[in-house]
């Protein structure tokens, strides 16, 4: 199964020249899951040759601007396209209050329906259940009410061992062998059985999204051994005043986080206008979790 994240955006609120609001997007066999929808994002979308016709899914964590000023925009253009096929969104209270004033005074009619569900900042909840991958929100400490998502892949598929099997066999048996099926002749004997011809699914994977938010321990249960973190990293370490009373987390304490939770893979990104250059940030946070990554725009990681 593809489950890729690819970065659009990696600065957080103040603007500057080389580094763009929160937003990413999950590619899943081929869906699109939008996570928060900064300003400009659908230009992101089409400079990394993303259409924004797969996009089925978005997610708002919070209603500071740089977080989701790109939704209007985006859902707007998604019209003009000619889209009639239905969106799920999931935000925070005041979210679908703010589109829906927007879409009235503009006289907009959408062609397609959006799906509003609305998040609790309080409880950790399961606001998806599709086909491939279960979504929960993770409550978050920040200024105004803000949550993460944890993106779980259901049991993945057995793998086939393609060359042991014969070549003229229908493409049904495959998906039999994959489901962990024996295939059976009329008698009701096994011809192929699925233990022989796969091998074991993989591991399923597991993507948290964690910004913004303050040092936030009572995650950790809910995140502990996920496979790629992504934790907000506004600031460095001589600033962790500052990114405590604002509601931010530094690079250290981010890959605190991913240690006391064991995650595989932390990704770091929000980091402040204040810095031009973010290879400190990553000096910072490897010395606590070497395992650690800057969120890079543009970049696509596997999960
Ligand atoms: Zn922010
Ligand atoms: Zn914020």
């Amino acid at each position: 199964m593809t489950f890729n994240l690819t970065i659009l955006g990696s600065g957080s609120a103040t603007p500057v020249p080389d580094r763009h609001t929160t937003a990413q997007i999950l590619s899943i066999e081929g869906d699109y899951f939008l996570i928060d929808c900064g300003e400009g994002t659908q230009y992101r979308l089409i400079e990394n040759h993303l259409r924004p016709g797969r996009l089925k899914y978005i997610f708002i964590s919070h209603l500071h601007g740089d977080h989701y000023f790109g939704l209007v925009p985006l859902l707007s253009s998604l019209n003009l396209a000619g889209r009639t096929d239905d969106l799920w969104l999931f935000g925070p209270r005041g979210l679908w209050e703010i589109i829906t004033v927007q879409f009235r005074y503009s006289d907009t009619k959408l062609n397609y329906p959006i799906h509003f569900q609305e998040t609790d900042p309080h409880q950790p909840t399961q606001i998806l259940d599709h086909p491939n991958v279960t979504v929960e929100t993770i409550p978050l400490q920040h200024r105004i009410d803000c949550t993460g998502f944890l993106f779980r892949e259901k049991n993945r598929k057995r793998k086939l061992m393609a060359d042991k099997l014969p070549g003229d066999l229908p493409v049904s048996f495959y998906r039999q062998l994959k489901d962990g099926q024996d295939i059976l002749d009329d008698l009701g004997q096994v011809l192929y059985s699925a233990e022989e011809y796969t091998l074991p699914a993989p591991q399923p994977r597991s993507y948290a999204f964690c910004s913004d938010t303050r040092y936030n321990e009572a995650m950790f249960d809910q995140i502990r051994g996920v496979d790629l973190l992504y934790h907000e990293a506004s600031f460095l370490d001589d600033m962790e005043a500052l990114s405590e009373k604002y509601f931010h987390s530094t690079a250290r304490q981010a890959a605190l986080t991913a240690r006391q939770v064991a995650a595989n893979r932390l990704m770091i990104g929000h980091f402040s206008s204040r810095y031009k250059v973010t290879d400190e940030f990553l000096v910072q946070a490897r010395a606590v979790f070497p395992e650690t990554y800057l969120a890079i725009e543009g970049q696509t990681t596997e999960v």
